[in-house]
């Protein structure tokens, strides 16, 4: 079974909407073991869309379509879909009531532009729509199957959800399809991918390799006659990838960095406190996007200058001998955001977000401190990137390093 997905809106093709619809599509086709092959956009033009209509019916055996399905001269998803089986639409007297009582009951008069939204073609069924007046089409041809729903987004997932999806279900039971997304930093992708060669020729399950914001990311993915199969599959895979690339790997699927952090530190009962240079307050923000972060952030100070880095604690011959982009200024700024925020952790990052380079160090040279009081760990990076970019790898990075320091106390704690 291939499918396919034609969203339909010249706005789309203008970039003035972002066809989300697609993406939304895209998501829910492999839980049901479906291929998705194809996702084409087109516009509200008639010749144009009965064209990508046949063609996508001769290249896939079910065909999702989203928008032009409302009341105006501009949607014309069903007119194509009648051209291109050269069927007649006729209204539906029960369409047509349907469409009448959705508007009394709001008070209104249905206009007569949405008569055509009552009409189907003889191998039409029409899907049901709570949310909006235009029923879906649901065609069923040569064992092929045509599905079209309305543009709006919340009319759309939700005649998925309630109408499509569960039919769909019934249809192509026996099938799943899962994914699995292992998450790295500190790795170029190149060297994740020298890494992990002898995964990538597998077939089941499959591995792809993505370069992310914040790390490399490996997705594995597997199909299987059952959900307990398909869960197996992927389990023995990550534990492939985990022996090569452990400790570089710092969650999975929709884990995020601040919240693998966050964790820990509840967990092993640890407070935290940054002082920041070239992130500018971007740790704290990120690290505060976490709800329940006011458990363990004490919080942090944005020194940015080195009046302030002497202000909470740095010594001034300290940044006179050494710079303020220094190993030993990011090692004292980490235990100042510990002793003067009074916390048990300390992370800081000094550095150049560019695009010029400071005290003749190049754009994306910085230094990111962890310091829990025992241990003191200083790494020095050098990222490539624009200033927000560069912000955001050094957040990622310190990040990282703390998970790394949260880690060992575990491991210290246990033996
Ligand atoms: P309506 O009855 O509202 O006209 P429709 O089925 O004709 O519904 P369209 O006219 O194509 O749908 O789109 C209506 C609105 O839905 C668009 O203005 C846009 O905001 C949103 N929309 C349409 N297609 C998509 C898409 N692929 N992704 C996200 N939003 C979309
Ligand atoms: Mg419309």
């Amino acid at each position: 079974m291939r499918a396919e997905i034609i969203s339909i809106g010249t706005e789309l093709l203008l970039g003035e909407t972002v066809d989300t619809n697609s993406n939304y599509l895209a998501g829910q086709l492999p839980l049901l073991g479906i291929d998705l092959y194809w996702i084409s956009q087109v516009g509200d033009n008639q010749l144009r869309l009965v064209e990508v209509l046949k063609r996508a019916w001769q290249r896939s055996e079910l065909l999702l379509t989203t928008g032009g399905l409302g009341p105006t001269e501009d949607d014309l998803t069903r007119e194509s879909i009648a051209e291109m089986f050269g069927e007649d639409m006729s209204v539906s007297l029960v369409l047509k009531q349907e469409i009448e009582e959705f508007f009394s009951q709001r008070g209104l008069e249905m206009p007569l532009s949405n008569l055509k939204q009552a009409t189907l073609i003889p191998s039409a069924s029409a899907i049901h729509n709570i949310r909006g007046t235009a029923p879906g089409w649901w065609v069923e041809k040569d064992s092929h199957i045509l599905i079209a729903m309305p543009g709006p987004p919340r009319e759309m997932q939700h005649m998925w959800e309630l109408e499509v999806q569960p039919k769909l279900r019934q249809r192509f039971a026996g099938t799943v399809i899962l994914s699995r997304t292992v998450k790295t930093f500190g790795l170029t992708e190149a060297a994740v991918d020298e890494m992990v060669t002898p995964l990538l020729s597998g077939t089941n399950p499959t591995l792809a390799i993505y370069a992310k914001a914040d790390g490399i990311y490996l997705r594995l993915t597997t199909k299987a006659q059952s959900q307990i199969d398909a869960e197996e599959t992927l389990a023995r895979g990550e534990a492939s990838v985990r022996s090569i690339l452990g400790e570089y790997i710092w969650g999975t699927d929709h884990d995020t960095l601040e919240g693998v952090v966050g964790q820990l530190l509840v967990e092993k009962g640890l407070s935290l406190a940054v002082v920041e240079s070239c992130t500018g307050g971007l740790l704290a923000a990120t690290i505060t996007d976490v709800p329940g972060s006011s458990i363990y952030f004490k919080g942090g100070i944005v020194a940015y200058s080195n009046e302030a880095k002497v202000a909470c604690g740095v010594a001034p011959g300290l940044i006179a001998n050494c710079g303020a982009i220094s190993l030993e200024v990011a090692r004292a700024m980490a235990q100042a955001a510990r002793a003067y925020l009074k916390a048990d952790i300390g992370v800081s990052t000094t550095g150049v977000a560019g695009p010029n380079g400071v005290e003749n160090k190049a754009a994306g040279m910085l230094y990111i401190a962890v310091d829990d009081g025992h241990t003191s760990r200083v790494i020095q990076g050098n990222y490539p990137g624009n200033r927000p970019q560069i912000k955001r790898r050094a957040t990622t990075a310190a990040l990282f390093e703390l998970k790394k320091l949260l880690t060992a106390v575990n491991d210290n704690r246990k033996t």
